[in-house]
C-alpha cells in the first residue's frame, strides 16, 4: 500500500501516470488502495457533478451484424442468434415513451447492419430531432466511413460510442477475426472526434488474453485521447461464441478502474454498465460509488430484448421501460445518488 500512495497522490494531482505506473497500480492493488481511490474518485466526481446520475435511454435497434468479434453473442458467425431489426416508427415510439419517462438522451445501438444505411439513419435522426429537439442522440453502430459519420452528424447525431476494446494491436487481433483491423478502429475514433462528436471509447475488463500491461495501455490511451465518455464493463462470455468457455471478468477490478478513470479525467461521463449489474446484484451501485455517473436503462421493446444477447444472463430483459427506470432510480437513491432529467453533457472541470 505505502508504495502505491505516491502514485495515487500523483494521479489525483496531475491526472497522469506512465504506463508502467498504471500497471503497478493495477497489479499492486488491495482493499486499502481500492478504498482510497474510490474516496478520491467520489470526491472529484461530486465536485463536478454533485450526487447526480445521468440516464441514457438505450434502444437496441438491430441484432444483425456483419462482424464476427469472438466475444459477441450477435456475431454473424453465431447461427443460434435470433435476429430482429426495429423499424424507424418503432424506434420513434421508444423515444416517445422514453421522453415521457424523463430521458433526454437516446442511444441507438446495434450491430453493423447495412440495412441502416445513411439514408435510413439520416431520415430517422432528423425525425427524432424534430420531435424531441431538447434531446441528445448518441449512436453506437460500429465502424462506418468518415463520410457516413459526417452525414449522421449533420443530420443531428451528437455523440458516438465506439469501444476501442483494447489499445494493444496484438490483443485486438486475439479478440477479432483477421478482416477487422486495429488501425481502422483507431481511425474511426479519431475521425469521430475531428468531426465534432462527443466521443465514447471503452473496453472490457477481463477479456481473454488481457494482461495488466494491456489495461495500463488502455488507461494511457484514454488519458491521451481524452474522450467525453468511456464505457467499461466486465467481460462476460456468451455460450455460443469461441470464448464461450472463458472466465468472466471481475466486478472488483472494473470498479477499481472506474475510480482511476475518474481521476485521469475528472469530468468524464462514465457509465455503470448493465454488465456490472449482471455479474453482481449491486454491481451498478458499486460502479456509481466507485466514480461512475451514468446509467443506461433499456428502452427497447420488451419483445426484442432477449434477442439482443451480447453475453449470457444479461439482466433487465423482461421489464418494461418504466420499471427499468424506476428500479434504477431506487437503486441510486438507496446509495445516496439521484437520477436527473438532463441531456447529461460533460461539465467543465
Ligand atoms: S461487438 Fe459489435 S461489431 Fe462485433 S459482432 Fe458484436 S455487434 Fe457486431
Amino acid at each position: 500500500m505505502t508504495e502505491l500512495l505516491p502514485l495515487i497522490d500523483k494521479l489525483t494531482r496531475a491526472h497522469s501516470l506512465s504506463a508502467e505506473e498504471y500497471e503497478r497500480l493495477i497489479t499492486g492493488r488491495n482493499k486499502e488502495t481500492a478504498s482510497l481511490l474510490r474516496e478520491e474518485a467520489d470526491r472529484v466526481r461530486r465536485s463536478i457533478y454533485g450526487n447526480t446520475v445521468f440516464t441514457r435511454g438505450l434502444i437496441e435497434i438491430s441484432s444483425y451484424c456483419r462482424n464476427d468479434c469472438y466475444y459477441c453473442g450477435i456475431r454473424c458467425g453465431n447461427p443460434k442468434a435470433e435476429r430482429y431489426r426495429l423499424r424507424p416508427e418503432e424506434i420513434l415510439d421508444c423515444c416517445k415513451e422514453g421522453y415521457s419517462l424523463g430521458f433526454r438522451t437516446f442511444v441507438l445501438q446495434g450491430g453493423e447492419d447495412p440495412w441502416f444505411d445513411d439514408v435510413v439513419l439520416c431520415g430517422l435522426l432528423r425525425e427524432i430531432k424534430a420531435q424531441f429537439p431538447d434531446c441528445a442522440i448518441t449512436l453506437s453502430l460500429g465502424e462506418r466511413s468518415r463520410r457516413s459519420y459526417e452525414l449522421l452528424f449533420e443530420a443531428g447525431a451528437d455523440r458516438y460510442l465506439l469501444r476501442h476494446e483494447t489499445a494493444n494491436k496484438q490483443h485486438y487481433e486475439q479478440l477479432h477475426p483477421e478482416r477487422m483491423s486495429f488501425e481502422r478502429r483507431m481511425e474511426c475514433l479519431f475521425a469521430l472526434k475531428e468531426i465534432g462528436y462527443q466521443v465514447g471509447c471503452g473496453f472490457m475488463v477481463g477479456s481473454p488474453y488481457q494482461t495488466a500491461a494491456h489495461l495500463a495501455q488502455d488507461l494511457k490511451f484514454i488519458e491521451q485521447f481524452r474522450p467525453q465518455m468511456c464505457g467499461i464493463g466486465p467481460f462476460i462470455p456468451h455460450r455460443d461464441t469461441p470464448f464461450g468457455g472463458k472466465s468472466a471478468g471481475s466486478v472488483e477490478l472494473t470498479c477499481y478502474l472506474l475510480s482511476i478513470l475518474r481521476l485521469i479525467q475528472p469530468n468524464l461521463l462514465l457509465p455503470a454498465t448493465t454488465a456490472l449489474g449482471t455479474l453482481a446484484p449491486n454491481g451498478r451501485e458499486l460502479g456509481i460509488q466507485s466514480g461512475a455517473n451514468v446509467v443506461m436503462p433499456n428502452l427497447s421493446p420488451v419483445s426484442v430484448r432477449k434477442k439482443y444477447s451480447l453475453y449470457d444472463n444479461k439482466i433487465c430483459t423482461g421489464e418494461e421501460s418504466a420499471q427499468c427506470r424506476d428500479c434504477l432510480a431506487q437503486r441510486m437513491n438507496a446509495v445516496g445518488y439521484r437520477l436527473v432529467v438532463d441531456r447529461g453533457d460533460p461539465k467543465t472541470e
